[in-house]
């Protein structure tokens, strides 16, 4: 359950770069359908790691959630597993914007999350990042709407193939346009580069992936006459290669990057690499008591489990050729 990466819809928590030949999230759901619905990563959560967490936490560490979201829609994904799913529905995204309102949480854009985390700031504590991933239509609709009744601000990364003049869709949902792309900037929402096709980066050719990072960066730049300096990694983080990450950190400095956001699970803190920061990814599944525990950093425990599922497959697998 810790490899979100059997399904075909456009989550980034994935692993499958790993397994191309495993199967796809409708084989998966359907082979195991009652255990896929049971959420074992809430019930530790909650029931245990909270618990540890209410005991351990050290408040001079400061750290910063940075929420994972993708489409505010009601699209039940039938037949995905809960921890697989992309999708929080209108309703839900309303009581989790307010949640974080009631909490005292503070929805900053990223470098303001990185100043409040390198600075230790006191009011780093009850700060949030709200990022969406994919561009998706319905993060006009839905999302920005009660965001701005909040008061909060978001980042969106976009696949900039999939913005267009005319609106086109990616992975069966509809996408931003740039027109509403330059709207939505002007009302002040961040956007930044999720590549320009979406690719598995780990399986590209070094030039590819310079292009992916260069251009997705200087479409958007055009568009929104912006600088363009924060990325975010499609699919899963290939963090147990070691070799790759370096290189594609110094590939994005290259590119004209400061920061960037993974599928790595986690709160960002004080000691997190700024070109690959942690993020918590949300859906619907997450009501008021796991989202809460999520926010407190009772969720970090992922991140472990995550490694170990990641290098336990590492062994199993060839990994990425040796590119030049
Ligand atoms: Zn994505």
């Amino acid at each position: 359950m810790f490899d979100a990466g059997e399904k075909t819809h456009p989550d980034e928590a994935g692993m499958n770069h790993l397994s191309r030949s495993r199967p796809d999230a409708s084989q998966l759901a359907s082979r195991t359908p009652s255990v896929s619905m049971f959420r074992l990563d809430r019930l530790l959560t909650l029931h245990f790691f909270q618990r540890v967490l209410n005991g351990a936490r050290s408040p001079s560490e400061a750290s910063i959630p940075i929420l994972m979201y993708h489409s505010i829609s009601d699209d039940p994904e039938p037949g995905i597993p809960g921890y697989y799913r992309v999708s929080t529905s209108p309703s839900r995204f309303r009581e989790q914007m307010h949640w974080l309102k009631e909490q005292g949480y503070d929805a900053v854009g990223i470098p303001e999350a990185l100043r409040r985390l390198e600075a230790q700031a006191p009011d780093a504590a009850r700060s949030v990042v709200l990022t969406f991933d994919d561009g998706f239509h319905d993060f006009l609709r839905q999302a920005w709407p009660v965001m701005q009744d909040y008061g909060h601000t978001a980042t969106v990364f976009l696949p900039t193939a999939f913005i267009g003049a005319i609106r086109k869709s990616f992975k069966g949902r509809e996408c931003l346009t740039w027109s509403e792309v330059r709207d939505l900037h002007r009302n002040g929402v961040s956007f930044a580069s999720h590549t320009v096709t979406h690719p598995r980066l780990y399986g590209l050719e070094w030039t590819d992936i310079q292009r992916e990072l260069l251009d997705s960066r200087a479409r958007i730049e055009d568009e929104v006459q912006a600088p363009v300096i924060y990325f975010a990694y499609p699919y899963a983080y290939p963090q147990e290669d070691r070799e790759f990450v370096h290189r594609f950190e110094q590939e994005l400095l290259n590119q004209g990057y400061r920061a960037a956001v993974t599928s790595v699970i986690g709160c960002a803190g004080f000691r997190s690499n700024p070109l690959r920061l942690e993020r918590l990814p949300v859906n619907d599944g997450d009501d008021e008591q796991f989202f809460k525990a999520k926010l407190a950093g009772a969720y970090d425990w992922m991140a472990d489990a995550q490694a170990v599922v990641r290098r336990m497959k590492a062994s199993f697998h060839s990994i990425r050729p040796a590119y030049a």
